[in-house]
């Protein structure tokens, strides 16, 4: 499809890696990985079955229970930056691996889809575990006669399971592995189907790059949800790390109940953007580009827009020009923000949402449907809908296409009462010219994260997650890092 190279070559891995051995399904199975852009086959990959996930899973408690790895400290800062160095020799392979089977804007994987990722996700935790203070002492204690010393430990939690979305599929996949290992865990990665190989590549390099010992990162691949499941109702694993949609982050919560998993969930959002009426519009107004970026498929992306009343039909009209201009198609053109939505079954869920959106009164301005221009591949066009209710359906849930809401409201009260007016609280962007007055509104939104004017919050060491529905606990960053450990309380006479 594409005139425009030169991303790539790059040779995939069919294989999984489980207890050190790159493998193919106990099954001999394998299902394909299809680029959503073109509609074409890529290749294979091995289609893991619940006796593979069990293998993985026993090998992940094995090197968990038997070796040093949860202590040994030095050798894990040693092999975590083995592994730096072997993903830095893929990079380019990598870029176009993603661009394949995501589907993801070339332009996105010299920031959020890899390059981000690859400079810290792994780097941060691992120079981290040197100042992590893994004891504390607390003071003497005499309550029973004699002088109690004391201290706090802490210890890694055990064995992790990874679940990660197709979305950021790298990107996820990195802030998730790199605080597990750092801390001293083991893991089975299980990668969404839609996106396989960059899980599989990373288990190869693992395998064959590094000391990591086997058993101690896992990567099992499967067409099936529910081989993914088997990590939430195995007892031998003490939490899951799950990244997708609040449905299925509400079904792990339930089914892990009965073995009390551990938890971190970073899950759905409805973002919104405020921009004041003080704001500068032309400065503001285009940056809402970026919320149709990777065609709209990411979680924090601000959906909702909310313009003053005093300047609706100015700020419409710039949000019209941006939308209708938004460069979109093949994802190995340099100069294209979007790219296709990641399957069949997505382009259907977020065109539903737009007959929704029309149906429930909301008015269509900009786009609406599939692009003439893009016969093959499973694109939606850049869509605007005006006019929206915060309470209408579109302006409600996580539609994960490019499909942004303009909503009006009459003062910095109503702004901050829509905003809030959420089940998501995952980000909010602010719009102001005086900062005061922007930070004053971030701070009474009941959101994880916050921009101000266009500020970048982004990085390996700040703390990520949700308010709400939008998750439990947060990704990198000190809390990040801590949300993987178990904290053991020793007394002791001497
Ligand atoms: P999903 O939540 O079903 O899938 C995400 C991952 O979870 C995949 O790896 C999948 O195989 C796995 N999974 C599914 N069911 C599971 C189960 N019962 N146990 C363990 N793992 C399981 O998401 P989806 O269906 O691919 O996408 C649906 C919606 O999710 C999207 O429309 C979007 O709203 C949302 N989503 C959010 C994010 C995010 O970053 N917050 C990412 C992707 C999708």
């Amino acid at each position: 499809m594409s005139e425009f190279p030169p991303i790539g070559p790059y040779t995939p891995e069919k294989r999984m890696l489980i207890d050190g051995k790159l493998v193919n399904s106990s099954t001999g199975a394998e299902f394909d990985n299809i680029n959503p852009a073109t509609e074409e086959v890529l290749g294979q990959v091995a289609d893991g079955s619940k006796e593979d996930m069990n293998r993985a899973i026993g090998a992940a408690r094995n090197a968990f229970d038997n070796t040093d790895w949860s202590t040994n400290h030095k050798f894990r800062k040693h092999c975590l930056d083995q592994l730096q160095v072997a993903l830095e020799s893929e990079k380019e392979q990598l870029r176009a691996e993603l661009v394949d089977e995501v589907g993801t804007p070339v332009m996105l994987t010299y920031s959020a889809q890899l390059e981000w990722p690859l400079e810290d996700a792994f780097r941060w935790p691992a120079n981290y575990i040197g100042s992590f203070e893994w004891e504390r002492s607390l003071p003497d204690d005499m309550k029973l006669g004699s002088v109690s010393k004391r201290k706090v430990r802490k210890e890694a939690l055990g064995v992790i399971g990874a679940v990660v979305p197709w979305n950021f599929p790298f990107e996820v996949t990195a802030n998730k592995i790199g605080p597990i290992l750092a801390t001293g865990n083991t893991v089975v990665l299980k990668p969404a189907p839609d996106t396989p190989w960059n899980a599989t590549r990373l288990g190869r390099l693992i395998g064959e790059q590094t000391d990591i010992p086997a058993g101690v990162f896992n990567v099992v691949t499967s067409s099936d949800h529910l081989v993914g499941e088997e990590l939430t109702l195995d007892p031998r694993v003490d939490m899951m790390s799950f990244t997708g949609s609040t449905r299925t982050g509400m079904r792990i919560m339930e089914k892990g109940a009965a073995t009390l998993k551990r938890v971190f969930l970073e899950l759905g959002g409805k973002s919104a953007m405020i921009v004041c009426d003080d704001a500068d519009f032309a400065l503001a107004l285009p940056s809402v580009a970026g919320s149709c970026s990777h065609a709209g498929q990411g979680c924090v992306l601000q959906t909702r827009i909310l313009l003053p009343r005093s300047r609706y039909a100015e700020g419409v009209a710039i949000l019209t020009a941006v939308m209708q201009n938004i460069p979109y198609g093949d994802p190995r053109n340099p100069g294209n923000l979007m790219g296709p939505q990641i399957s069949q079954l997505q382009r259907t869920r977020v065109l539903e949402y737009i007959e929704k959106g029309k149906a429930e009164g909301a008015n269509l301005v900009v786009g609406g449907g599939r692009p003439a221009s893009q016969p093959k591949g499973w694109f939606v066009e850049p869509t605007l809908f005006i006019d929206v209710d915060n309470s209408m359906t579109i302006a409600q849930e996580e539609i994960f296409g490019p499909v942004l809401c303009v909503i009006p409201y009459d003062d910095d009260e109503d702004a901050i009462r829509i905003a809030n007016d959420s089940k998501y609280g995952l980000g909010v962007g602010v719009w102001s010219a005086s900062l005061d007055r922007g930070m004053n509104i971030a701070n009474r939104i009941r959101s994880g994260s916050a921009s101000v004017n266009g500020g970048n919050w982004y990085g390996a060491d700040a703390p990520y997650g949700g308010y709400k529905t939008s998750g439990i606990g947060r990704q990198n960053g000190i809390e990040g890092f801590n949300q993987h450990l178990e904290t053991k309380l020793m007394g002791w006479t001497e």
